[in-house]
């Protein structure tokens, strides 16, 4: 993995860019409870692939699947983005769970590059571009210009910025 400090800053960056989103949508009840917890659910999202793996409950913690197998599994979390994305401003729920798996996705982005790869569908893949912990400014940064980019087209141009997301919008 990338190490948790990593996992940490960019998750803060997932929480900044769902948090816009909510925002810019509105996200249920009420509305900047929503923002708030989507920020919190993106935090805690961001490290979530690796502590839903550790049996917490248990004395010996130990890993009861496999490392990097089904809490890293891309669809799984892309499937949780987009049916928590429709229903932003419909239900109360939608808006930590979005926040979730923008920080779910985050973190599969921040262990793609290193060797052991992401499960994105079926196999894992990796980017094969450095070990563990080396060069995790560079995940940093991008996750920080993702978040900057996403927010200011949000901010700027409404959902109409991010027309891939339009598209997943309840009517
Ligand atoms: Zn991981």
């Amino acid at each position: 993995m990338a190490s948790s400090k990593a996992h940490h800053a960019t998750g803060f960056a997932a929480g900044v860019i769902a948090a816009a989103i909510v925002a810019r949508i509105g996200g249920g009840a009420p509305f900047h409870i929503g923002v708030l917890l989507s920020f919190v659910a993106g935090v805690a999202g961001s490290t979530a692939p690796d502590w839903l793996e550790v049996a917490w409950w248990s004395r010996a913690r130990r890993l009861w699947i496999t490392h990097r197998t089904l809490t890293h599994w891309g669809i799984g979390w892309l499937a949780l983005l987009a049916v928590s994305y429709h229903w932003l401003g419909h239900s109360a729920y939608a808006a930590p769970a979005f926040g979730f798996a923008c920080g779910g996705l985050m973190h599969l982005f921040a262990d793609w590059p290193n060797p052991l790869g992401v499960p994105w569908i079926a196999r894992r893949h990796s980017l094969n571009l450095w070990n563990s912990g080396h060069c995790d400014l560079i995940v940093v940064a991008a996750s920080w210009a993702a978040a900057y980019f996403v927010g200011q087209q949000v901010w700027l141009h409404g959902m109409h910025g991010v027309p891939w997301l339009q598209h997943l919008r309840a009517g």
